[in-house]
């Protein structure tokens, strides 16, 4: 038999959704979901329920989306959306009152805060 080696890559490629790839990885405490500015989501692996999964995939695609177009941006230090630049130290990180967030919310079934 033989074997093509190139296959060996598409055995881990990622779940992939809408092009999106989707990784299930070990966040912290209290983090369910992650936007990536280079278009890739984490997951928590922490989560059980398929439901809950596709809810918050959901959420950070449209993070993703967001920073496609260019409303979004953000460093360690900061949050950029639209032009103003929103301080992480005070701000309440995930909370659906930040733009960025209601946006998010707005689309999405509010399942839980992400
Ligand atoms: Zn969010």
């Amino acid at each position: 038999m033989r074997i093509n080696l190139s296959k060996r890559f598409t055995m881990d490629s990622p779940l992939k959704m809408d092009n999106t790839p989707v990784y299930q990885v070990d966040l912290d405490e209290g983090i369910l979901g992650k936007g990536n500015k280079n278009g890739t989501i984490l997951v928590s692996d922490k989560i059980t329920d398929p439901e809950e999964r596709e809810s918050i995939i959901k959420h950070e695609r449209i993070h993703v989306d967001q920073v496609k177009r260019g409303d979004l941006d953000y460093d360690d230090e900061n949050v950029y959306w639209k032009g103003k630049t929103y301080p992480r130290s005070e701000m309440n990180e995930g909370s659906p009152d930040l733009p960025w967030e209601k946006e998010a919310y707005s689309k999405t079934d509010p399942f839980e805060k992400y």
